[in-house]
């Protein structure tokens, strides 16, 4: 692992598999019977350290299922003391392991799954452990939404946390169009936070503008988040669903998908296009078309459906089976999985060719460090077609919650990066969050 991403300080020195039992055991005690421990072997232990690829996991001393925000105040404060290593889980889609497993504590925060609607004030509060399908859900009965992660099982906690940026369906933030709340962390209004002392606050814009900065893409390093508050907008019916093409066609569906990314002005539509494999490793083109309406307007979407396609599930429906649907190529068991990313100002033929040419798959552990090498290769292939094409990509972030976990943290925060460590002083000065994932306390 990474040491700019994973800086264990040397002056934690608890990593005797008995002593992180030992603080187990002090969880159990002190946690109210709200909260829960559960040890290998039980059912809800192998749940809470269960990640969306397996290869994200670690086998934990133990898991703990807070249940009042008092009670993971209780937890922090005694893996503090101990220096015993934890982990946060909401919906276990990180793929890098370590930024929400562990050898210690595995905290999962699954019994924060509340969803309140205000209509009063056109908000929603969220418990930490939720995944977005489950929210939208819950609110689709009040005809209204939020803006979050498209793919089913995707959690509430790791998607806001890292600043939910561009990839949402209601986040077409290209340039010169309209929609003013685009991204995840732009609609949020307040968190609930239990800081790395064990003191719970409520953060707001207003209330604390540095940690309301902070959160917005800082991850786990200023504490434990249990509870959002977002902002909602009204929804109807909405018009979508999953293209499937074969290889036969991709040099049809490539220019499609770049016409499309190059000429679309309607906000109120997206398409999510993804190079995958079917259920017997064919490799096939998935095109997740989405309109916020419930029916797009004339010819919006006809370049897609003037390719033969092997599979088609478009109508209007509701926005939870949008979801359900257009996650089916993203619901398989891998057993070894990592995702990494490149920032581009726009998509052309030459550039989603050098991803086609950049797909692969890899079967086994020990792999692993051949398959994110070849993920590193791959990203610098696509940037180097993309530059050579004219795109200025040099100060384009890269989205924290894709990359990989060993790129240096100035590539994911820029001239944030100093401000967040400030920041991250003022409120852990003890470094306490460095006893879980990423880190903005050390590193490049
Ligand atoms: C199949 C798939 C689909 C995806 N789709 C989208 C998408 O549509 N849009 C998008 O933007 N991204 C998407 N992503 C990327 C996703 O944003 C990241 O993987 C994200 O970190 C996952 O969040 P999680 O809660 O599921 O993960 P977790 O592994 O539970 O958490 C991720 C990180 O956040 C921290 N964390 C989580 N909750 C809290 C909390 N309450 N307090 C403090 N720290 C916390 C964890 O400790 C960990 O470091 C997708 C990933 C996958 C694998």
């Amino acid at each position: 692992m990474a040491e700019n991403r994973l800086p264990y300080p040397s002056k934690y020195t608890l990593d005797e598999p008995d002593a992180y039992h030992s603080t187990c055991l002090a969880i159990q005690r002190a946690v109210s019977p709200r909260s829960q421990v559960f040890y290998p072997g039980s059912p809800s232990y192998a749940n809470n350290t269960h990640h969306w690829t397996p290869s994200s996991s670690q086998t934990s001393a133990c898991s703990v299922e807070p249940g009042t925000v008092h009670d993971v105040s209780k937890i922090l404060k005694i893996l503090g003391t101990t220096s015993t290593p934890f982990a946060i889980k909401s919906g276990g889609h990180a793929t890098n392991q370590g930024f929400s497993s562990t050898p210690g504590v595995q905290i999962a925060l699954s019994r924060f799954n509340a969803v309140m609607y205000d209509q009063a004030s056109n908000t929603a509060t969220i418990g930490a452990g939720l995944t977005w399908d489950t929210v939208y859900s819950k609110l689709e009965p009040f005809g209204v939404t939020v803006v979050g992660g498209r793919v089913v099982g995707v959690g509430v906690g790791g998607v806001t946390l890292g600043g939910g940026k561009h990839i949402a369906h209601f986040s077409n933030s290209f340039p010169g169009r309209t929609y003013s709340s685009h991204q995840v962390m732009d609609t949020i209004v307040a968190f609930e936070l239990v800081l790395p002392d064990g003191e719970i606050t409520t953060v707001t814009a207003e209330s604390n503008p540095e940690l309301s900065f902070a959160l917005k893409g800082g991850y786990n390093n200023f504490g434990i988040v249990t509870n959002f508050v977002f902002n909602t907008f009204s929804l109807g019916p909405v018009w979508g669903g999953l293209l499937t093409y074969a290889g036969a066609n991709f040099d049809l569906i490539v220019p499609a998908v770049a016409d499309f990314q190059a000429s679309n002005t309607d906000v109120d539509a997206t398409i999510v296009a993804a190079f995958t494999c079917d259920y017997d490793s064919t490799p096939v083109f998935n095109v997740g078309a989405f309109y916020n309406g419930s029916t797009p307007p004339p010819g919006l979407f006809d370049k897609f459906f003037a390719i033969p396609r092997t599979s088609e599930d478009v109508k209007t429906r509701t926005y939870p089976e949008l979801i359900s649907v257009t996650s089916g190529p993203y619901s398989v068991n891998l057993l070894r999985g990592a995702m990494h990313t490149v920032s581009l100002s726009h998509l052309s033929v030459g550039v989603i060719s050098q991803v086609l040419k950049q797909t692969n798959l890899w079967p086994d552990e020990s792999s692993d460090s051949i398959a994110r090498g070849d993920m590193k290769l791959a990203a610098a292939a696509i940037t180097a077609t993309a530059q050579s094409e004219g795109q200025e990509l040099a100060d384009l972030p890269l989205y924290s919650n894709y990359a990989l976990g060993d790129v240096p943290l100035h590539r994911l925060y820029l001239a944030n990066l100093p401000r967040l460590r400030s920041i991250k002083m003022k409120y852990d000065p003890l470094d306490v969050m460095a006893l879980r994932g990423v880190s903005v306390s050390s590193g490049s």
